[in-house]
């Protein structure tokens, strides 16, 4: 019988004990979610340190953020009951590259002060690159060669490493010429760029084989957490270095990977037991985190997948009582955030911290009307792994437009987007404007049209700062006379603003795209361009939530090995998600990947998954009707439960549910649309063509201005009327200005609130 060891060890069940105690030699833990994999890195770490088989500072761990980082040291702190002091190599690949090139960087010909280049400088340096080789750079965009040196960073590759003809893809054959000044530019500037820091490790382990055996003695022991997302590089970087002591322990799940469109590679995981013979390879099956209905909810919809490696999962963490895995359907992305905002404070109610709930999204301009409803109805969120929705810098210079608009003395906006996208007026310039500004004391904007009547600026300077001038006159003309949605829209044409995200080809520009698209959908709620620009004022006023109790936002992305006890999972609408650009892909890489992330989405819920779906999304103005996600189709009967609701507006019956035929879900109407937006339409497409179930006829497409009545448009309030806030409860008008309203609330005391937030009470 075996002994029974230290307290962390005895609460571990056999087979994460055995991956807990086998330090030695290679071990491959490879295991579906919840089954314990980083709780087994962190007890192993903590196991071989109270063992004292190595000191803190000869552990390698890495994880895949830093937040994990911090939260494992925390973990084993607690597991030996102690902080742990010296873990040095606890961090993410890109922590740890750095700090081993800083020891040895006249090795790699920098010079250890070398500065880590953000993109933006990336893009930059580039540009000069094209530039001086006399290239087109309209026509061969920097951030189009940005990608392609990235995928060969990616895979480890150097310039020389090259296959002959993979440079094709760039200049008409010259990808690998850039490559090689670019990389020669760095050295100049004793620079680096963040997909360096690896690529240039595996080039001083190589060249410098003392280095590297400095470094297996070091590294007794080496952790490695969410493998199956580790790229080549990274993966070539770890078998380097765990050839000295080989002890090495890998923990993922190839159902779990979802960064392939960053490079990274579930083959790794085969590769393992190949590149360490002898690996002893461990599967956990035991599930701790999920009910039985949860988890078999996400096991039959991974099960689609045609390329697994195939596991069984269980778990014993079965209350009768537990809810089944619960399918809604809202009429539109409003309504959805309404219902869940819903859900949510019924939750809170009952209970329920707000910290053990949260909204997982597919894309991130999906966030933007759950911050809207949140803030509307006092609710505390936080938004994980990027910025809040009008706080990502798209969305910032997109308000600055608007704002200069709509204030033409608005300096800050006019200085953040003079130059966005570019047009040749630098800091200088800028310069020149703010001091003619002042000494004059009037608005940027107004010296700007002064000066570029003199000669103070250069003839070419002038004539774009001229344009620009123009143009704001011009909208700013168009003001109240065209819709402001439209006008929002000619903005950002006209200005090239939305062009500049349409040239680039860096994995975020899509999603920028989006978030803009989302940005002049949230415009229709409101009357006028000042009255939403008054609303942004107010949301971006927020008190941060970060240290208080607050439910969680953020994509699926940044979800991985996270839990919660109840996750609300949005948007389950082909093209969304499924994402069309996975359904445009040939093959089914795309797609299984997208179902992948469905699987990392609902296994994050400990007790309560909810799954949504619009069954209409606005588009330019129009409604459009929409197509459930074939996930929806793949999920068990057996553990789901199909939620017949009627819309708050009533009369609608909600999105299809409720229809059992061939199709659970309704989803196709092959005779709707007219009206062309290449994503929605072309998945309705392509999903009408397969789908049996009955149509609507040509009904389901309204003119946005039909509902636009029933969504509450602004109304016109009188001073000492009695009002209804959602968080602040009944009050009396005070004050108005515009659409903002000052209300001596009975409870809360006074506040300035937009009359859209409020109903007649
Ligand atoms: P993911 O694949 O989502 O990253 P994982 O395999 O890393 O999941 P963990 O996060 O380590 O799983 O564990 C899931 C939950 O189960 C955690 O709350 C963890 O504390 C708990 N857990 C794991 N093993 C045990 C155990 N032996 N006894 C009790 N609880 C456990
Ligand atoms: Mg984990």
């Amino acid at each position: 019988a075996p002994v029974a060891g230290p307290d962390y060890v005895a609460r571990l069940n056999p087979e994460q004990r055995l991956a807990v105690e086998t330090t030695e030699g290679p071990v491959l833990v490879l295991a579906g979610a919840g089954t314990g994999k980083t709780r087994v890195l962190t007890t192993r770490i903590a196991h071989i340190l109270a063992s004292q088989k190595a000191w803190p500072s000869q552990i390698l761990a890495v994880t895949f953020t830093n937040k994990a980082a911090r939260e494992m040291r925390q973990r084993i702190g607690d597991l030996i009951g102690s902080s742990v002091e010296g873990m040095a190599w606890l961090g993410t690949f890109h922590a740890i590259g750095v700090k081993i090139l800083r020891r040895h960087a006249e090795l790699v010909g920098l010079k250890p002060s070398f500065t880590i280049l953000d993109t933006d400088d990336q893009i930059r340096l580039m540009k000069q690159v094209i530039q001086a080789e006399g290239i087109d750079e309209k026509r061969w965009p920097a951030k189009q060669l940005a990608a392609l040196i990235d995928s060969w960073k990616n895979r480890g590759l150097t310039p020389k490493d090259v296959p002959p003809g993979e440079g094709g893809a760039f200049a008409g054959g010259k990808g690998v010429k850039f490559y090689t000044a670019y990389q020669d530019r760095l050295k100049v500037l004793n620079a680096c760029d963040f997909g360096d820091l690896l690529l240039e490790n595996l080039r001083l382990f190589r060249e410098h084989p003392d280095v590297l055996k400095e470094y297996h003695e070091r590294f007794r022991y080496m952790l490695v957490d969410e493998y199956q997302d580790t790229n080549i590089a990274q993966y070539l970087w770890l078998r380097l270095l765990a050839q000295g002591r080989r002890n090495i322990c890998c923990v993922g799940d190839d159902d779990q990977s979802i960064y392939g469109w960053r490079g990274a590679e579930v083959d790794n995981i085969l590769r393992f037991e190949k590149d360490f013979p002898g690996a002893v390879v461990i599967r956990l099956e035991r599930n701790y985190r999920s009910t039985g209905h949860i988890l078999g909810a996400a096991s039959h919809l991974i099960a689609h997948n045609e390329g697994r490696l195939g596991k069984t999962l269980f778990t014993d963490a079965d209350d009768p009582d537990a809810p089944k895995v619960q399918v809604a359907s809202s009429w539109d992305s409003e309504e959805e955030a309404r219902a869940i905002g819903e859900e949510i404070e019924s939750l809170q109610r009952q209970g329920h911290a707000l910290n053990e709930m949260a909204i997982l999204v597919r894309a991130s301009f999906q966030m933007r009307s759950f911050e809207d409803r949140f803030v509307t109805l006092g609710l505390n969120y936080r938004v994980i792994g990027g910025p809040r929705f009008y706080e990502r810098a798209e969305i910032r210079d997109a308000l600055a437009y608007f704002r200069v608009v709509a204030q033409p003395a608005d300096d800050l906006a006019f200085e953040r987007i003079v130059n966005t996208p570019r047009r040749g007026i630098g800091e200088t310039t800028v310069r020149l404007l703010y001091d003619h500004a002042r000494s004059r004391q009037i608005p940027i904007l107004q010296a700007a049209d002064e000066l570029t009547q003199t000669s103070e600026i250069a003839a070419k300077t002038r004539t774009s700062l001229r344009e620009l001038i123009a143009s704001f006159a011009r909208w700013r003309n168009s003001l109240g006379a065209i819709k402001h949605t439209e006008l929002a829209e000619t903005i950002l044409e006209e200005s090239g603003y939305t062009e500049m995200w349409q040239q680039d080809r860096s994995a975020d520009a899509p999603g920028r795209l989006e978030n803009l698209k989302e940005l002049i959908r949230s415009m229709e709620g409101f009357e006028s361009l000042e009255a939403f620009l008054e609303h942004i004022a107010l949301v971006m006023d927020r008190d941060s939530a970060e240290n208080n109790d607050a439910v969680s936002i953020m994509t699926l992305h940044s979800a991985k090995g996270l839990e919660f006890e109840t996750v609300f999972l949005p948007g389950w609408e082909e093209g969304l998600f499924p994402h069309q650009r996975a359904l445009d892909e040939s093959g089914r890489a795309g797609l299984e990947e997208e179902r992948r992330l469905a699987y990392v989405g609902i296994t994050r819920a400990k007790k309560r998954a909810l799954i949504w779906f619009a069954s209409n999304r606005r588009i330019h103005g129009l409604w459009q009707s929409t197509v459930p996600s074939r996930f929806l189709d793949e999920l068990p009967e057996k553990h789901v439960d199909v939620v017949e609701q009627t819309s708050s507006y009533g009369g609608y019956n909600v999105g299809g549910i409720g229809n059992y035929g061939a199709s659970r879900f309704d989803r196709a109407d092959p005779f709707a649309n007219t009206y062309s937006t290449p994503g929605w339409q072309r998945a309705q497409k392509n999903r009408a063509e397969g789908a049996k179930s009955k149509s609507y006829g040509a009904s389901r497409l309204i003119e946005g201005e039909l509902i636009a009545k029933s969504t509450g448009s602004a109304s016109a309030y009188a001073l000492g009327e009695r009002v209804f806030h959602q968080k602040f409860g009944y009050g009396a008008i005070t004050e108005i200005e515009g659409n903002k309203l000052t209300v001596d609330f009975e409870k809360a005391g006074s506040k300035k609130v937009v009359d859209s937030f409020v109903t007649k009470g």
